[in-house]
Formats: C-alpha cells, structure tokens, sequence
C-alpha cells in the first residue's frame, strides 16, 4: 500500500508518540494520535522545568554506553536519529540549542513550551488529527482498537498500523501511569517489571542535618559504588540524596539494594585534590584550629559538606592530616531504601527487546510497533532519556514507512 493510503493510530502524545506522528504524516501517512489526558506533552512540559536537558553533546559510542545492557539493541535506532539530529529538529522548530558546562544540550529558551507549541503547530499542518481525552483499552474481538472517551463511552478504530507510545509508569499524574501492562501481558507480550530509575534514595540523617540542608546541592563530588566513580552533584533531601551523580549510579544501587538490604556509597568531597596533597594541606594548616576550621579553610568544605561529613562518620572526626584526608575522601553514605516509582524521573522495565522485532513490531500482535520510555531501557539523566524516546519513535513510524 502507498504511504499515503495508510492509516496509522498513534497512541500516546509524549515525545515518542509525537515524534512519530510527526515522520509518519511528513511522509504522506494519514495519523490519528489518541491521548488519555486533556493536553498533550505533559511530561515533557515537567522536564522542561529543568531546563529540558534534550541530549548531550558527547562522543557517539560514549553516548550510546550510556544505555548499559540496551546499548547495542539503540545503537542504530540513535545513529539513525542521532543527538545532532535532535538538535536540528529544535533548531528547525525556532529553538536555538547549547552545549551546557556538563556536555548537556538544552533549548536556549530552557523550557518545553515554546518547542511544543511550534511541534504541535507543525503537526496541524502536517494534518494530524488529535483524539484527546481517549484512552486505550486495548483491543476487541476483531482486532480493533478500543478507546474510552467521556463518560467511558467506547470507540473503535481500526488503522493498518499502530504505534503505542504510552510512556514508563513514573510520574502517574502527568498521564503515564503503566496501565497498558496488563493490555500487552494479556496478548502475550513479554515484560519486565517496572522498577524506579533516577530516582532518590532514602538516607537516615539527623534531625539537625535533614532540618537544616534539606534542598541543598552538594556540588563537585565524586561518589563510587561498586568499584565505579561519577563526578558531579547531588542535592540533599529531607529523606536522603538525590540528584545526577545518584542516578548515574542508581541502576547498579537499585540491584544491590534489592540482594542486600542497605548499601553504603562512598563520597570523595574534593575530587579535585589528591589525599596527599590534601593531607599536606591539613598538616600545614592544623595549629590550634578547630576541627570545623580546619575543614572550612584547609580542605575548602562548604558547611553542608562538613555536616556531611560529620553525618558520614560520626561527629568526632579524626584530627591526625592523614586520618582527615582519608575520612573526606572516602566518606560513607549508607543508602536504606529507593524511593517510590511515583517519584522516579523514569522507570526501568516495559516491554521486553525479545518482545519485538527489529522494526519495533511486538512479535506477538503484528502491525503494532513500540516506542519510547515503555520499552525496557534505562539511562542515566543527561538528556539520554528524550533522546532514546525521539529515537524509538522515528524508528518505528520509519519501519511503518517502509513495510
Ligand atoms: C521531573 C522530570 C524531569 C525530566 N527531565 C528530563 C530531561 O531533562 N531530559 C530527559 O531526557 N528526560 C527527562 N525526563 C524524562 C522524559 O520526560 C521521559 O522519559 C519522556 O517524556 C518519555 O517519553 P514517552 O513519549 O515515552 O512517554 P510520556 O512522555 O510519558 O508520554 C506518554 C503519553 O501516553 C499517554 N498515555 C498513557 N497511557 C495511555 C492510554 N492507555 N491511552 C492513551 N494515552 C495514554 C500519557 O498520558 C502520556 O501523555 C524527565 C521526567 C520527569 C518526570
């Protein structure tokens, strides 16, 4: 059938559904996009509250190892639409792009809305229909697709194609809540469970230290777990610590966690100075000063940093150079728990690579293809979230295009 003639259903009005609709009606395809809630892009409006970090400006193969063990099933979906491709889409839509001092690419505007007004414009050009407030239900006897619109009133359609982009299940109320699971487990479509990714983890402070930094970065650190070392910042929560150098790490958190119970990260609190030469600092430093001093002038610490320290090791810190250097560059973060998928920027699990071809076609119900955070890949915070998002949805309404 030519392009032109097919009818394609997305559902879903994220950036991976979007993104879908928008290649598959350039090329000509008529496209449906259902969405369960009132406006479309709300997550994506929610990450652009952070300045919508859309990609980052590394080296490919660094970029695509950011994906752990779903590398090499992306690697050609993000070559084929790669993070200079995203960029010149934003570019296209009036949004300049940067590089920020991190490697990460944001809109120059810092924000989702002027790019998601400009997306959704294009899209009415293009002559996409929007079907809003329909939510999927999956599908009837005859193999239609069943959406709930108001008051549950049922409508089918029946497209020569589908793309689902339905989104991970964190953040439920911005509309992903992962209620499609059961749909696809019930046409037999393998899952992974869906599991908090970049998401906080529970720490035991005191009182006094929740009380009074709760909010806090602690900037330019570096933490290990696990024999691996992220640089970079992480804020201070009223239940623990979060932020990206804690994401960067918490799949491998999560693991541990769920075999061990707690599990203890070690924080360096001036990567940037060797313990010998920290230790000399100290030693020449020390005099009559208090321990507090001696941190604040010698070692550089910030009073949120010798607090932590302090929570770290307890409020008697050793005073011999040596001893001090070792406790700031190693101190203990003792992890308890994760915290709730509700909270997570994203989740891990979703739908199985095994569970679709190549083209994203789920094996099990021919015609419709997957797209976005409901496959099952993870990655860190740095823009490599949207990007896979952008790139699973190109993929799919391309495999579409060519079928
Ligand atoms: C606070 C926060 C900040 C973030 N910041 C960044 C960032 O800076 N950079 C980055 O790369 N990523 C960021 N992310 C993650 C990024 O926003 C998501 O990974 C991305 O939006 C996922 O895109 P998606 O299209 O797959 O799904 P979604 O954006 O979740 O969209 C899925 C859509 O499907 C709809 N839907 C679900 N079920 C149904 C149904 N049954 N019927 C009809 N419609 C349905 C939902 O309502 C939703 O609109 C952030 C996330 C959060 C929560």
């Amino acid at each position: 059938m030519s392009t032109s003639l097919k009818t394609i259903a997305v559902v879903g009005g994220g950036p991976a559904g979007l993104i879908a609709a928008e290649t598959l009606s350039a090329a000509g395809a008529k496209v449906t996009l259902y969405e369960r809630m009132p406006t479309l892009g709300r997550k994506f409006l929610m990450a652009g509250r952070g300045g919508l970090n859309l990609t980052h400006s590394e080296e490919l193969a660094t970029f695509v190892g950011r994906y752990g063990e779903a590398a090499s099933w992306l690697k050609p979906m993000i070559e084929a639409f790669s993070p200079a491709d995203l960029q010149a889409w934003a570019q296209g839509l009036g949004q300049e792009t940067f590089v920020g001092s991190s490697g990460r690419v944001f809109p120059k505007a810092l924000k989702a809305s002027p790019l998601l007004r400009a997306w959704l414009a294009r899209l009415s050009a293009q002559g996409v229909e929007l079907r809003l407030r329909r939510e999927w239900r999956g599908w009837d006897a005859a193999g239609g697709l069943l959406f709930a619109g108001a008051d549950d009133a049922i409508e089918t359609a029946v497209p020569d194609a589908t793309i689902l982009a339905l989104g991970g299940a964190s953040w439920p109320k911005l509309g992903s809540t992962g209620g499609w699971a059961s749909l696809l487990a019930d046409r037999g479509v393998a899952l992974a469970p869906f599991q908090s990714a970049n998401s906080g983890f529970d720490v035991g402070w005191s009182a006094m230290f929740a009380e009074r930094f709760a909010g806090e970065p602690l900037k330019n650190i570096a933490l290990t777990f696990d024999g691996r070392t992220v640089r970079g910042e992480a804020m201070i929560a009223a239940y623990g610590i979060e932020g990206g150098a804690i994401y960067a790490l918490s799949a491998s958190l999560r693991e541990a966690l769920a075999t061990d119970g707690a599990v203890t990260l070690e924080a360096d609190l001036t990567p940037d100075v060797s313990r010998a030469k920290l230790t000399d600092r100290l030693h020449r430093a020390a005099g009559g000063q208090s321990t507090t001093n001696l941190l604040r002038k010698a070692a550089g610490l910030s009073p949120l940093a010798i607090n932590l320290l302090r929570e770290a090791h307890g409020v008697d810190l050793p005073r011999e150079p040596g001893a001090l250097a070792r406790a700031i560059k190693t101190a203990p973060l003792r992890l308890t728990g994760m915290r709730p998928l509700d909270r997570a920027i994203s989740s891990a699990g979703g739908v199985t690579q095994a569970a679709v071809d190549g083209d994203l076609m789920l094996r099990a119900v021919p015609g419709v293809y997957v797209a976005g955070e409901m496959l099952d890949w993870e990655a860190p915070t740095g823009g490599y979230l949207l990007q896979a998002c952008f790139a699973t949805g190109v993929h799919a309404a391309r495999s579409i295009l060519k079928a």
